[in-house]
């Protein structure tokens, strides 16, 4: 059996839902499982929808009435025969936050956000399934809750892998010789309530899908041809990767390329499935695929980071950055959950850039300050070469100064800014 996952981008509208049926039913997989994102920016404005109802803000029902005429608009046009029952499935499945939003919002808010931000998957990968019926390819709709068990982590869900291993026996029962349709993003606790795996989190969903059910391969189909060398919006060309080895995959993904989410390689790679990325406007062009095999990648390969913030980090008393001192400032950062892009110690002074998150810059900024001297620079660019050459490291850092500098010997990584 396959896995293929369908992001946002590629549900966007009536005519990109019949462009993904089109390449479900052109597959002619025997057992495949499709994992849905919810329509392009849904999931914004469902979360926009939490955040007003957990402030009481007036406009909270403004916002989800719009949410609902997205997608009965899309609706009106896949289905002109307003009698159709899937008109009354998708009312009912909003109704569930209708109720919700009726009550004052008491509970834990992580909780409440989790309920109402996942039903952007429920609500796409429901008419998705009708589609694909309505078109002739007979699928099964499959709730994701049952089957990706997690903790009660809400906006996080952590994954329970023995109990969502046990589920995925259900799954290939239910996948005998047919196209099931499920959702990305989302998971379910042990007593069943709903949970959420992080934004963007759909990939994942597909990873852990393709590994428990130990798949051929998972297909992600993106608007790009495959994998590129960097991102065409910061590069005029751009050159497409035809095979990546696991290893790299995870670097760059850690390291921001946003092509697939961080999370995804490792399921993959500790069962040994590929994962393709090709493209849905060209179902048939050329693609990435992304294996055991150790080869590096053809080309140097960039990552930016725009909106970085520079800390250093100085003990008062003039004792070294060593084990004792970095083991603290490291706590620090744990605690208030803060990812690292890059670092580099000197012996009176440790250096990271980090995003510019600001609420929870000055958490951190506070803490750090209690036993070490902190200076720090906003504005700041991050980036990360694979594969570099002095080359490549001109070309980027043409009229940048160069403020820190960590070298493997594969990995550049520059901390920069605009020459001033
Ligand atoms: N719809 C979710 C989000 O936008 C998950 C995903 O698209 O991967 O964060
Ligand atoms: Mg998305």
């Amino acid at each position: 059996m396959e896995v293929y996952k369908f992001g946002g981008a590629s549900v966007k509208d009536a005519s990109g839902i019949k462009n993904v049926v089109s390449i479900i039913s052109s597959a002619k997989k025997d057992e495949l499982l499709v994992v849905v994102s919810a329509l392009h920016g849904v999931t914004d404005r469902l979360e926009k929808l939490a955040y007003a109802y957990l402030s009481g803000d007036s406009h909270t029902n403004a916002l989800f009435e719009e949410i609902k005429q997205i997608h009965f608009d899309v609706l009106t046009e896949l289905f002109p025969d307003p009698g159709h029952s899937i008109f009354d499935e998708i009312s009912n499945t909003f109704v569930e936050i209708d109720w919700l939003l009726e009550e004052e919002a008491q509970d834990d808010p992580d909780y409440l956000y989790d309920q109402i931000v996942s039903m952007g998957e429920v609500v796409s990968s429901k008419i998705l399934h009708a589609v694909l019926n309505a078109s002739g390819c007979v699928s099964v709709w499959a709730d994701a809750r049952n089957y990706i068990k997690t903790d009660n982590t809400y906006r996080e869900g952590k994954v329970d892998w023995a109990l969502t291993e046990r589920e995925a026996s259900h799954l290939t029962r239910l996948l005998k010789n047919q196209v099931a349709v499920t959702q990305g993003f989302i998971g379910g606790t042990s007593e069943n309530y709903t949970t959420t795996l992080g934004r963007e989190g759909s990939d994942y969903s597909a990873a852990i899908f393709a590994s428990v059910l130990n798949a051929r391969s998972l297909t992600i189909w993106k608007d790009v041809p495959g994998v590129l060398n960097a991102d065409p919006k910061w590069f005029e060309h751009t050159e497409k990767i035809p095979q990546m080895s696991y290893h790299d995959a995870i670097e760059l993904t850690y390291y921001g390329a946003t092509v697939i989410h961080p999370k995804t390689i490792k399921p993959l790679q500790n069962k040994d499935i590929p994962l393709l990325v090709r493209s849905f406007i060209e179902p048939a062009g050329a693609h990435t695929e992304i294996n055991n095999q150790p080869n590096p990648l053809p080309v140097p390969s960039f990552i930016f980071k725009v909106n970085q913030v520079l800390i250093s980090v100085l003990p008062k008393d003039y004792s070294f950055i060593i084990e004792e001192n970095l083991s603290t400032i490291f706590g620090i950062f744990h605690q208030h959950k803060v990812k690292v892009n890059t670092m580099l110690n000197s012996a009176l002074s440790f250096s990271v850039s980090i995003d510019h998150d600001t609420r929870k810059l000055d958490a951190l900024l506070e803490s750090l300050q209690k036993d070490f001297r902190v200076k720090y620079n906003t504005n700041m660019e991050l980036v990360t070469i694979r594969y570099y050459n002095q080359e490549t490291i001109d070309r980027v850092t043409e009229n940048k100064d160069i403020i820190l500098e960590v070298k493997s010997r594969h990995t550049c990584q520059m901390v920069m800014k605009n020459k001033s």
